[in-house]
């Protein structure tokens, strides 16, 4: 164990990518091994960002009602997970949501709407709503999650002042067709690069715990690493009851931690963001992670809650990181513009929840953690999963 940490140390020190099998070696590590993997991935961490935790918003500009299938979305093709379901929001309501992020600590916004893809419309409309939160929020980063880009798309939003753009692999390309049947891995991966070209820092990451295998995992983070992006966001399945994989609670906290360090190794000095599922999967554990991650959602996901912005504040503060200020650049110099002009961290898009920020100290929903990190796996996993109810699309206050 020594050695395959020692090494693995000393590749990410130097922002090198270590082999497959050490990759593999690290997700089959011993709950006894578990400290010491996660204070070698800390190592990897510090020496590219230090103690630094960035803070990210997500706003769900449309909600529900996909046409395609992917089988973790609760927003898919016949979804009876019972979650919000609105039309576009107004650019001033999307400001609003973004301004309660960035009082909350949030340094970059990520707009989010459910579809395959925009129509030129739907970039125009969005391209509104980019500069009415630019203007309300005095110029916050934006990253824009929309689906599968057309050509020009991508260079109309960086012109109307997108940062970023995410769009999720989600896990590796020999098993893609048994997640979605209605795009390819292939789609996913030509609109990543189109957001490069374009000068979008280019955002892109996982859903762990929908069945995949080890080497799956392995796979995934490999593809993302060649591709070169800024920012990977690792979300876990939130398995929403009404979807097809309402089943599968295939995660304990250690094994998250263990995908997180695995994550860190492979990707030594891009941005790791603990997205979806946080609350969920690690619970009393969560604070281990930010060893291994310079990166997290505050407040609500799409269309789940998360735990309060308040706890996720003190969360960090607790642990002995601190919350990443805007004038602080993200990425370490090396990489500051290798992916477009955002020159740091992407956004990422895919679950973030939080409880109302106008209400101090409000309890994190019960549904959302269970009553204690010991109690195991519940007989109802699926009350664990809190669908959205505040916030974007609702008239009550949203979760920052
Ligand atoms: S992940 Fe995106 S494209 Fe797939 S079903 Fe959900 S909203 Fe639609």
């Amino acid at each position: 164990m020594d050695e395959l940490l020692n090494s693995l140390v000393e590749t990410g020190l130097r922002g090198g990518t270590p082999t497959r099998s050490e990759a593999l070696a690290v997700l089959r590590t011993s709950d006894d091994d578990l400290l010491d993997v996660v204070a070698a991935a800390g190592k990897v961490r510090r020496r590219w960002f230090g103690r630094r935790v960035k803070l990210n918003y997500l706003v769900n500009l449309k909600s529900g009602l996909c046409p395609e299938d992917c089988s973790y979305c609760s927003q898919r093709l016949g979804s009876q997970a019972d979650i919000l379901k609105y039309t576009w929001l107004k650019p001033e309501e999307a400001a609003d949501a973004a301004a309660a992020g960035v009082r909350g600590g949030a340094k970059r916004v990520c707009v989010v709407a459910s579809g395959r893809g925009p129509t030129d419309g739907d970039v125009a409309r969005v391209s509104r709503t980019i500069e009415a939160i630019k203007e309300r929020t005095g110029g916050v980063e934006v990253c824009a999650c929309l689906g599968l880009l057309s050509d020009g798309q991508a260079e109309r939003l960086r012109a109307a002042g997108a940062d970023a753009y995410n769009h999720n692999l989600n896990t590796a390309e020999a098993t893609y067709g048994d997640i979605c049947t209605t795009h390819t891995y292939d789609d996913r991966v030509a609109t990543v690069k189109e957001a490069r070209t374009a000068g979008l820092s280019p955002c892109s990451g996982l859903i762990a715990g929908m069945g995949e295998s080890d080497e799956d995992l392995v796979d995934v983070v490999f593809s993302l690493r060649e591709l070169d992006v800024d920012s990977v966001p690792v979300n876990f399945l939130l398995p929403f009851e009404g979807t097809p994989l309402a089943d599968q609670w295939n995660l304990t906290p250690q094994r998250v931690l263990r995908i997180l360090a695995m994550v860190r190794f492979v990707c030594p000095d891009v941005e790791v963001r603990l997205a979806a599922g946080r609350e969920v999967h690690l619970r009393s554990l969560q604070p281990l992670a930010l060893h291994m991650v310079n990166s997290i959602f505050l407040g609500d996901y799409l269309t789940s809650e998360g735990q309060a912005g308040k706890a996720d504040l003190e969360m960090i503060a607790d642990a002995g990181f601190e919350v990443e200020d805007a004038e602080t650049t993200t990425m370490p110099a090396h990489r500051n513009g290798a992916g477009g002009a955002a020159g740091g961290a992407a956004t990422s898009a895919t679950t973030v929840a939080q409880e109302a920020a106008a209400v101090p100290d409000a309890p994190v929903p019960e549904s959302a953690v269970p009553e204690s990190a010991a109690a195991g796996r519940p007989e109802r996993p699926q009350a664990r999963v809190a669908v959205r109810r505040r916030g974007a699309g609702t008239e009550l206050p949203p979760n920052a």
